[in-house]
């Protein structure tokens, strides 16, 4: 330890000049750390610092100042912040983009919120039958609102959409053949992709019509006694346009029965309400598809339903019996937690007329953009202060994603941010630059660059993440 009085700040520190930890331990910073967090985690942590400072005094790159009891505590602590920050941090989506999957998804409205709070800490009937006092099936538990909800007669519940396609393909059509459109060979982002999935369940892919025209005779002319299905695959996250035909889905549901084999939908987002009476677009409902005769559907939990991540596989009762036995239904099976989370959610669709409000998602995706007007004025003269002259910001109408595939060439009109760089030289790496200062603030800020300017849709931002802004945005772009 170094007394910075006696010395010249600028002479260099040599690596016996490095404190002992025991020496550091027993300063009262410190051991206020080891009350805190424990000796084990404190003394590992002061190692790894005193190993950085012996190499930058071999170096020669360490000042003996920098070894003074204050300057030492104030790297630890920020050393020690950096290494106990959770991996997992909240986020503000300013993209624009609602269902946003790199950031999360669906947000949960606070009764789902609550029930998995309970959940967390207390026991429950998982998989209890509390009238017979016997063993349960844990789909019990949210079986009977999804029929509600969809007109189906049967439901079960997986981890996600991509395990509920796995599980329906592997249950039905293991070592048989499923009959899809070429212009419904879809990819969704994060590698899944409708072939490769079709592989793993070790189902034949036998693909009909071209990319953006398919006929019902093409359907008819595949169908052979190898069929174990006919397949429907929502196109989520694109669109053919221009010269096209597809088979609907009540022309294809005639196909199959007239052969004898049954017509599956996986509807991707899967919404269990209308949209279009929000002045949203319109997607099939699951409920219109189980009646336009599916005899399975599959859909996302954490989409437009607006719940927890789960994969929902609704329709006839015997194919959901027959999915239900396949061993794998274990291996993709949901925890409470999300059981916990959904239940709650798909109850909201029971009074149609609060969903808006209620759920969280709807909320989002209804906000009137005059809201979003007024987010833009309050926080746009703190932005130009923080970002200096070398830029314009500027309030400004934008258009807002749905996400997740949902609806990918409908936008919805917003109000944001739109910063502009107005300095000597090109756009490119200033803009870089405020996007890059915005991702390192203590709650990371999410924007969108397109043409060299940076847009920040305040569709998605809470009033209490206006506030955390205005904190954050008061000290200038570093
Ligand atoms: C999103 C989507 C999936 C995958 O659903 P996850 O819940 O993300 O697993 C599968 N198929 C379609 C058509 C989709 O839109």
């Amino acid at each position: 330890m170094i007394d910075s009085t006696s010395l010249d700040p600028t002479a260099l520190a040599q690596p016996a000049d490095l404190p002992a930890v025991d020496r550091l331990l027993s300063e009262p910073a410190f051991a206020l750390w080891v009350q805190q967090h424990g000796r084990q985690l404190i003394t590992q942590q002061l190692r790894k610092l005193l190993q950085q400072l012996r190499a930058q005094a071999l170096a020669g790159k360490l000042a003996r100042s920098e070894l003074n009891v204050v300057q030492l505590a104030a790297r630890f602590e920020k050393q020690l912040q950096q290494y106990l920050q959770p991996q997992l941090r909240p986020m503000i989506n300013l993209t624009g983009t609602v269902l946003h999957t790199n950031l999360g998804r669906a947000l949960l409205p606070d009764e789902a919120v609550q029930a998995v709070l309970t959940a967390l800490t207390t026991p429950a009937n998982l998989e209890f039958d509390v009238r017979t006092g016997k063993r349960g099936d844990r789909d019990d538990l949210v079986e009977a609102l999804i029929c509600e909800l969809t007109g189906a007669e049967a439901a079960t519940v997986v981890n996600n959409n991509a395990a509920a396609v796995l599980l329906m393909l592997s249950t039905m059509a293991a070592e048989r053949e499923v009959v899809v459109s070429r212009g419904e060979l879809v990819e969704i982002g994060g590698a899944f992709r409708i072939p490769d999935i079709m592989q793993r369940a070790g189902a034949r892919l036998i693909e009909v019509g071209t990319t953006n025209r398919t006929h019902a005779h093409d359907y008819e002319q595949a169908i052979c006694e190898q069929t174990a299905m006919l397949m429907k695959v929502h196109c989520s996250n694109y669109a053919v346009v221009g010269f096209t035909k597809e088979v609907n889905l009540a022309e294809l549901v005639q196909i199959g029965r007239r052969h004898g084999v049954p017509t599956t939908v996986d509807l991707g987002s899967g919404t269990l309400v209308d949209l279009s009476q929000w002045g949203l677009p319109k997607e099939p409902t699951v409920k219109e598809t189980i009646a336009a005769g599916a005899d399975v559907v599959t859909f996302s939990g954490d989409k437009l339903l607006g719940g927890p991540q789960a994969g929902l596989i609704v329709g006839r009762k015997d194919l959901i019996q027959s999915i239900k036995k396949n061993p794998l239904k274990r291996a993709l099976r949901v925890g409470k937690l999300t059981l916990a989370a959904l239940e709650p959610v798909l109850a909201l669709y029971r009074s149609p007329e609060h969903l808006a409000q209620r759920l969280t998602t709807l909320r989002l995706l209804t906000r009137p953009a005059v809201q979003m007007q007024e987010q833009a004025k309050a926080l746009q003269p703190l932005l130009q202060q923080a970002l200096g002259s070398d830029y314009t910001v500027a309030a400004e109408p934008m258009l807002s994603q749905i996400g997740s595939g949902a609806m990918p060439i409908d936008v919805l009109p917003s109000y944001g941010l739109v910063v502009r760089y107005v300095g000597a030289g090109r756009a490119g790496g200033p803009i870089m630059r405020v996007e890059k200062w915005l991702r390192g603030q203590q709650r990371p800020v999410i924007g969108r660059i397109q043409h060299d300017t940076l847009f920040l849709d305040l569709r998605c931002l809470s009033a209490a993440e206006q506030a955390i802004l205005q904190a954050q945005w008061s000290t200038a772009l570093a």
